[in-house]
């Protein structure tokens, strides 16, 4: 029988906004019941301690945008590799995550979304990071945005394909380029039916985001990767120049956006930027990781295994040879420990953004992403300089062996 009680002590818990020194977190019946320093909290005699050892105690993370780990892509679309990558990705500090579509047939994205599902449905401890919900991001790209997404899979939006998959009731975010021909009614159907609407693979002008905006879409899909700017509008459209995602996203105080921070597709600075200019609240962290997430490397496929795109691993990025970076290949705390260390940004904002932003805009901030009463206990233990010593999910400690 699990203990009734587990306490968090000998160590610093990460709030939202600060930092408490001598901390403690008590979690009973797999949810957080006090935090504050330790002299404050009363623990009951049978409660179990968990030692920090000196270090952080902060909440479990959130990936809104993933594609796989060790050696499974969600597209693959058995239930087999929903939780092989999602036992990897809680071993690397996600507790809850959003399994993301890539570009692919009717039949490979319907057997994604029922796969995760069934997991969603049957979870327990070992199944690893929870499914919150689906990210639906591809099929509907801009052809000239596909980037690392195999070009024949994607397609317009058409209402319906969509409606059929909403009607699951799986998909909590949905993703689709302003561009396309129908993207205004997607989009009127997706903020009926998910929380976040997203615009993202997309050359879209301002005006084209504007348009989006009043249709119900509030995020951009990894910032500064596969979406427009000043230069690329201008080539398809002269001049006078327009504003792109990039202006509209900085100008729109409503609008959030993610980073991936594996340190491959960004510099410091530019991660910098975008916590200063959009603020720990609008600015995500995300992985967008595939299959080569703890594999050796190699040559993987990027999406469903029958006939993704081929790309390399190197062991330190995922690339196409000549055409540049497909997604990466760490996981949510190395993203996290890189935005506070390379970014240089308070440890509680660079967890806020792996955490209580993602669950934000996702719509589930009362369930998860911060170490607050009530919530459900998906707690990390962290060293000083954040990197992930134990998982807890629901207060259970979550173990993993790697299958290789
Ligand atoms: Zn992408
Ligand atoms: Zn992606």
């Amino acid at each position: 029988m699990p203990a009734p009680s587990r306490i968090f002590v000998n160590g610093a818990a990460i709030l939202p906004d600060r930092i408490i020194e001598d901390a403690a977190v008590l979690c009973t019946s797999g949810r957080i019941r006090a935090v504050g320093t330790r002299k404050k909290i009363k623990a009951p005699k049978d409660a179990q301690i968990i030692d920090a050892k000196g270090g952080l105690i902060g909440p479990g993370y959130i990936d809104i945008h993933v594609h796989g780990a060790e050696g499974a892509d969600y597209m693959d679309g058995s239930t087999d590799a929903v939780r092989t990558a999602n036992r990897a990705h809680a071993a690397r500090g996600t507790t809850s995550i959003f399994p993301t579509t890539t570009t692919g047939s009717r039949a490979q994205v319907f057997a994604m979304l029922t796969a995760c599902k069934q997991v969603r449905d049957g979870w327990r401890l070992g199944d690893g990071a929870r499914i919150a919900g689906v990210h639906f991001y591809g099929p509907y790209f801009a052809e000239a945005k596909v980037g690392c997404h195999l070009k024949s899979g994607r397609r317009d939006p058409d209402p319906r394909e969509y409606n059929k998959d909403f009607d699951l009731g799986i998909i909590g975010i949905a993703t689709c380029a302003a561009e396309l021909r129908g993207a205004e009614a997607f989009y009127r159907a997706a903020k009926k039916r998910c929380y976040l609407v997203t615009c993202g693979h997309s050359n879209a002008t301002w005006t084209e985001m504007a348009a989006a905006f009043k249709a119900g879409m509030r995020h951009v899909d990894h910032f500064w990767c596969a979406m427009s700017s000043v230069s690329s509008v201008r080539d398809l459209y002269g001049t006078p120049m327009q504003g792109s995602m990039e202006q509209f996203v900085l100008a729109e105080p409503e609008m959030s956006t993610e980073v991936i921070a594996d340190g491959q597709h960004l510099a410091p600075e530019l991660l910098a930027f975008a916590y200063k200019l959009k603020g720990a609240a609008r600015l995500c962290l995300c992985t967008d990781s595939n299959r080569a997430v703890g594999m050796p490397p190699g040559k993987y496929r990027f999406g469903p295994k029958a006939d993704g795109e081929w790309f390399v691993s190197d062991g330190q990025k995922a690339f196409q040879p000549g055409a540049g970076l497909a997604s990466s290949i760490v996981g949510m705390d190395t993203m996290v420990r890189n935005m506070a260390r390379l970014a240089r940004i308070p440890i509680p904002d660079a967890v806020r953004m792996g955490s209580l932003t993602p669950a934000e805009r996702a719509g589930i901030a009362k369930e998860v992403g911060s170490l607050d009463v009530g919530k459900r206990a998906d707690v990390l233990v962290l060293s000083r300089d954040l990197k992930l010593k134990r998982v807890f999910i629901g207060g259970e400690e979550f173990r993993h062996s790697p299958r290789q």
